[in-house]
């Protein structure tokens, strides 16, 4: 009697123990599946570099001086170690590079005062390679956001969107990537390159809540722009743009991450955006 009392008090405390464990890693599951995907990101290849290097080929706005770069020192020291250092100077809108919104917008947010929070977010690539083929002044509208829209739901708040033109193939062929390969004033109205619609902007700001937008070309209001009213209806909500951005080709439609982080020039304009994507 006493012993199968004692066997019975013995299943209820293994019992016990055996559902304080099931409890526990219940509770702790989510956090271990959390710290392997974390480990798993940075082992992956699926990174993708969306940044051109800076050398005296990158392509400048014609009317701005690109970049340069010159030794201070390279090669053996006397004390007999190897030691190089360069000094280099550019316009801040040249290459992969942010817009700041102040670059359009006065007392827009200098490129210093835009948050880290602003330049990391889930990316929305707006595929339009296909229409600017016929036309390379094609202009992207509220109609391709909706046409996206369609296929892969509504732009969630927080994205970055992507435009994806197709005109990262040319870089750095300046003639097929700005239309001209001529410098200076004169250059200025013979550039030809997709960018986003003036409308398509006004109806992104209203409708849709993003951090950022950037895409594969030189700028965001397309080449024969003289007002650059995308620029300014971006600016004015402190939204920055990255231009210039590479291998978009190379992304999903939906379900990136994106880094945007530019160089931190206190009350900047802009500056070299290294911009980077996990998928
Ligand atoms: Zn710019």
């Amino acid at each position: 009697m006493l012993s199968s009392l004692l066997i019975e008090k013995n299943k209820e405390r293994m019992g016990n123990i055996f559902r304080e464990h099931i409890i526990i890693l219940i509770l702790f599951l989510p956090f271990l599946n959390a710290g392997c995907a974390k480990r798993d990101i940075f082992t992956q290849d699926n990174w993708i570099d969306l940044s051109y290097d800076f050398s005296e080929e990158t392509i400048f706005w014609p009317t701005s001086p690109s970049f340069h770069k010159e030794s201070l020192f390279e090669g053996q020291t006397e004390k007999g170690y190897y030691y190089s250092a360069y000094k280099f100077c550019a316009a801040e809108h040249g290459g992969t590079h942010i817009d700041a919104p102040v670059h359009f917008y006065e007392g827009g947010n200098t490129v210093d005062k835009i948050s880290v929070k602003q330049l990391i977010g889930h990316a929305v690539v707006i595929d339009i390679s296909q229409k600017t083929i016929a036309d390379p002044d094609y202009q992207i509208t509220k109609e391709d956001f909706l046409s996206w829209e369609n296929k892969f739901g509504r732009i969630s708040d927080g994205s970055i969107v992507l435009l994806k033109t197709g005109y990262g193939k040319y870089w750095p062929d300046r003639k097929k990537y700005m239309g001209t390969d001529k410098l200076g004033e004169e250059a200025v109205k013979e550039l030809h390159f997709p960018g986003l619609h003036p409308d398509g902007a006004k109806w992104l700001v209203e409708n849709r809540n993003i951090k950022a937008i950037g895409l594969d070309t030189p700028s965001i209001d397309y080449g024969q722009s003289t007002y650059f009213q995308s620029h300014v209806t971006l600016f004015k909500a402190n939204i920055p743009a990255f231009e210039n951005v590479a291998n978009l080709d190379k992304l999903p439609p939906k379900g990136a991450i994106v880094f945007a982080l530019p160089m931190k020039t206190k009350g900047g304009s802009g500056g070299p955006l290294r911009i980077i994507a996990h998928y």
